[in-house]
């Protein structure tokens, strides 16, 4: 098919998530004449289109800008810790400020390919309904979530990590409800909890799958643990929530066939929930009716770039700090357990001495096949600590290979389990925005990523107003000075437990 049009910027970025588009917000502020081409046709990626409606991480930079200009229009709910955002508002919002940025946005285009020429990528090939498109740029930024660029460019990817044989964390697909009483749900939760020990507690929902499981109504159990995020501006006695509910396993998340397999199955999920369970079990969940299933997987994980800096997981447990950090991270390990559905996630690694400020205890060969079906690995295990937070270097958004390309958002350069938290949304947009910001200075200066200096990118962020040059605020200095003790809870928590045995989580 012959070329239909061809473009040239300065940068250009793959990938409109909540990473693509602050990187392009921060590229075309900077002034670089900047393009963000997206295959679907909206922006925020997973946190929109698929549901995912709490922002984790550190909410500073254009994640909280963001969820400022939402709140002035009703569409967010700004808590302490997880700030509730309107998905459909949400990408409206997102997509005003790329194009008030100056950035042009090109929807319904996705890149295939691409040439490199002398270790530099020279230009990108693109499918778009119009026929095939040629986009050349100085600097391009890959937030595609799978790598698909830096993969097409050669620059070498990991998927998955040892103990697993390459497979990705379980996949979730996120749906929403309306006419749900949250209040009711919280307060039947709140009730469930006081009757559960810090070691063997679980959610009142899982209990109540199992009792399900027993009477016939649901075939096993298909939540592992409810996120359940009620939508902002809807009321919360009779009112819409988004919905982390479902889990496959066994996921390969770098290929066509598995990922139609993960979609088929998780939307027979959905309708076993709303069909046979919701409604009969949940408190607060009697009238529910399911207004819309997200129109795309929930994939968590896939192809990770391998930067000129590999964030380790040892890096993410016990807190390291960098020179060069262009993002912080105060939340806990969330790679979820890619085969077991009754764990939500794995929060532990293991590292071969503690370090840091990590929560260590030796490594415990007891027969947890759920946990480790393959092997138990040895040394320490290591959570994150409550109390403190890790650094994300810039290297690690330098590809290595070709000279011209960062990266951004789930795809960045760490290991399995530090990707399983660095990825979550306020990091991603971070992460977006100093790829954005590094990528617009390197057009200015006439340098590639790979030559720019990560600590002038950490000074350029703190002068667009991120605090990096201070300690996390708000909820996370409320955490560090919280009195208690640290122990390991069940479902894998490092928690801060208080003289009366509650910890900080529940
Ligand atoms: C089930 C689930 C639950 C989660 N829970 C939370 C949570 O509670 N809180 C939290 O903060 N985070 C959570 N996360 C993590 C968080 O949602 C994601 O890691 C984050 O949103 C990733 O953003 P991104 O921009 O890197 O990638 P994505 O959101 O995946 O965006 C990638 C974009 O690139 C586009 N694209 C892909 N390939 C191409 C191509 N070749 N050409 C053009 N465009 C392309 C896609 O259409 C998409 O818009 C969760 C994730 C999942 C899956």
């Amino acid at each position: 098919m012959q070329t239909e049009k061809k473009y040239d910027v300065d940068v250009l970025v793959c990938g409109g998530g909540v990473a693509g588009a602050a990187a392009a917000i921060a590229s075309a502020r900077l002034g670089a004449r900047t393009m963000l081409v997206e295959g679907r046709e909206s922006l925020g990626g997973m946190c929109t289109n698929g549901y995912i409606t709490g922002i984790a991480g550190l909410v500073e930079g254009l994640s909280e800008e963001w969820i400022d200009r939402l709140v002035a229009k009703g569409a967010a709910n700004k808590r302490p810790h997880l700030p509730l955002v309107e998905p459909e508002v949400g990408k409206l919002e997102l997509e005003q400020m790329v194009l008030q940025a100056g950035c042009r946005i090109l929807y319904g285009v996705h890149v295939t390919d691409c040439v490199v020429e002398d270790e530099r990528i020279a230009k990108v090939m693109a499918h778009s309904h119009g026929g095939p498109i040629e986009i050349s740029a100085k600097v391009f930024v890959d937030c595609t979530g799978d790598a698909d660029l830096a993969y097409a460019a050669g620059v070498p990817c990991e998927v998955g990590n040892a103990e697993f044989f390459g497979l990705n964390q379980g996949v979730t697909m996120g749906f929403r409800l309306s006419y749900v009483n949250v209040k009711k749900y919280w307060a039947a939760e709140e009730a469930f909890q006081k009757t559960q020990s810090l070691e063997t507690r679980k959610q009142l929902v899982v209990a109540k799958e199992y009792e399900a499981i027993e009477n016939g109504d649901l075939p096993y159990l298909i939540v592992p643990g409810l996120l359940v995020y009620p939508v902002p501006n809807t009321s919360l006695e009779c009112g819409d929530v988004t919905l982390d509910a479902t889990q496959t396993g066994y996921c390969r998340n770098d290929n066509a066939e598995d990922r139609t397999r993960q979609i088929v199955d998780q939307r027979r999920q959905v309708l076993e929930l709303f069909h046979k369970f919701l409604s009969k079990y949940v408190p607060g969940f009697e009238d529910c009716v399911v207004t819309s299933v997200a129109s795309m997987n929930g994939v968590r994980d896939s192809r990770r770039i391998v930067g000129e800096y590999v964030f380790t997981d040892a890096d993410m447990a016990g807190g390291a700090k960098f020179d060069d950090c262009v993002v912080r991270n105060p939340e806990f390990f969330d790679a979820h357990h890619p085969t077991c559905a009754e764990f939500v996630a794995v929060r532990h690694v293991h590292v071969r001495e503690p370090s840091g400020s990590a929560v260590c205890r030796p490594s415990r060969d007891d027969y947890n096949y759920k946990m480790h079906p393959y092997v138990v690995p040895g040394g320490y295990e290591a959570r994150t600590n409550p109390r403190d937070w890790a650094e994300l270097p810039y290297r690690s958004l330098v590809a290595t290979k070709v000279v011209n390309l960062l990266a951004a958002g789930r795809n960045v350069s760490a290991e399995f389990h530090a990707l399983g938290t660095i990825r979550v949304i306020a990091g991603s947009m971070s992460m977006g925005q100093a790829a954005g910001t590094a990528a617009a200075m390197c057009v200015k200066e006439k340098i590639d990523p790979r030559n720019l200096d990560g600590v002038r990118v950490r000074d350029a962020l703190i002068e667009q107003g991120v605090p990096l040059d201070k300690a996390p605020g708000g909820h996370w200095e409320m955490l560090r000075n919280m009195p208690g003790r640290i122990d390991v809870a069940s479902a894998d928590f490092a928690v801060i437990v208080n003289d009366e045995g509650q910890s900080h989580l529940f």
